[in-house]
């Protein structure tokens, strides 16, 4: 028999009473659904299905887990996934069923339903704007219908935790609709059948259809992480209760990393992370001015090398490697970039050490077909391991070998080239 109010078959006990978890009731229908799920509706029932921007309870009907619970044309379908589950159980109409519902999952729900409650009520009095979306997954999200700064937001977060403190009862009413029209409440918009209101007293009355808990004081804390400004409005997202104290104690671990980094007190760790984020980007200015002093002398050290390789008639040689440890890639390109203005032949430039390897970069000014720098790029892969590629005016890879051997092989191309 359909309730009158809410038009489902099934009972829901939570609308009443939020803190029953524990209940034995009869199936009233069963739905075999896709992938071994099965969809039971049920007499009574503590689950509360997906709603208002909250998802479902979760919990268990005899062995199976509740994975899902749907409200659909009046029929609230709990869905069970049995899965594994021996003796499989064989669902039938009329059949008596012990359920439970998680209640830590729920309780943290109801934490944060009730702070955006809190929030949206204390919001609603001092500037008259209204909820106009909800979002509850692992944080509260919401939108005020008009702008707040900082300092009101601020404000109100304070307002909330003073009345979490005060410890406010909690009602639930069911007004018929007469008296509901004589109400004056939140989200009056969104009646449909019966109308359902969970009273702060004193703070808020707010139509709503998710379970409530007894009185302010089980919120525990409301911290607003987040807010912006959105279509007009502000959307807010704020954590509440167990999750707040989760937070704080990730934010505490951090803060104690940071101490230890810093040498830093507690209140001042931001001051000493700004003085090190100053100093780092005034070093990183230096240390882009030393590199550029260093590529110029790079580059007048190969000038000198090549010049060393030059012979009496003036013939330049085909090769000129050098091997600059602490060189970055940026530095590679630009001593290639500036000796290749004066110079027709290939330069290579090695960088890293001993132990690591070596990483190369080749270059020249033009093609050449006589010498292809592709080829280069495979006979060191052959001599010295690793890999590279690239075009004819640049090749790039890694030497894994000891410079001792990266000397031989370029050796061996003066005596196999020489000058030209
Ligand atoms: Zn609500």
């Amino acid at each position: 028999m359909k309730n009158e109010r809410t038009g489902c078959n099934t009972d829901l006990i939570y609308e009443r009473d939020a803190y029953r978890t524990n209940f034995t009731t009869v199936v009233l229908a069963v739905q075999e659904r896709e992938n071994g799920i099965v969809a039971l509706e049920l007499q009574e029932s503590c689950f509360f299905p997906e709603g208002g921007g909250q998802s479902a309870d979760t919990g268990r009907i005899e062995s199976c887990p509740v994975v899902d619970v749907q409200k659909s044309d009046g029929r609230v379908w709990h869905l069970v996934n049995c899965e594994g589950i021996t003796p499989a159980p064989v669902w039938k109409a009329g059949m008596e069923v012990n359920c439970e519902v998680d209640f830590a999952v729920r309780f943290l729900r109801m934490q944060n339903h009730l702070a955006e409650h809190l929030f949206c009520g204390i919001a609603n009095a001092r500037f008259g704007y209204d909820n106009v979306g909800f979002h509850l997954s692992d944080v509260v999200t919401f939108d005020l219908d008009g702008p707040l700064t900082a300092e009101q937001i601020a404000s109100i977060e304070e307002k909330c935790n003073e009345v979490v403190w005060e410890n406010v009862p909690v009602l639930v009413h069911f007004p018929t609709q007469e008296e509901a029209a004589s109400f004056d409440f939140r989200s009056k918009l969104e009646l449909e059948e019966g109308v359902r209101l969970v009273e702060i007293k004193g703070y808020d009355l707010c139509a709503c259809c998710a379970p409530a808990l007894r009185s302010t004081g089980e919120i525990g804390c409301i911290k607003v992480l987040d807010f912006m400004p959105h279509r007009g409005g502000t959307r807010i997202t704020l954590i509440a209760g167990k999750d707040a104290y989760r937070d704080y104690c990730m934010l505490d671990e951090e803060i104690r990393e940071l101490m230890k980094l810093f040498s830093a007190g507690r209140e001042h760790v931001a001051d000493f992370a700004t003085e090190y984020a100053n100093k780092s980007v005034a070093m990183r200015g230096e240390i882009s001015e030393l590199k550029k002093e260093i590529t110029e002398l790079y580059i007048r050290d190969l000038k000198a090398s090549i010049l060393a390789k030059t012979d009496s008639a003036g013939r330049r040689p085909k090769y000129v490697a050098a091997v600059y440890p602490n060189a970055d890639e940026v530095q590679s390109r630009g001593i290639i970039n500036e000796c290749v203005k004066e110079y027709d032949g290939i330069i290579c430039i090695f960088r890293g050490n001993e132990t690591e390897g070596y990483r190369y970069v080749c270059g020249r000014a033009s093609e050449k077909e006589e010498v292809s720098l592709r080829t280069l790029a495979k006979e060191m892969k052959e001599a010295l391991g690793g890999s590279g590629g690239g075009s004819e005016v640049m090749i790039q890879g890694s030497a894994p070998a000891k410079k001792e051997r990266i000397t031989a092989f370029f050796e061996k191309k003066d005596e196999q080239y020489g000058a030209e």
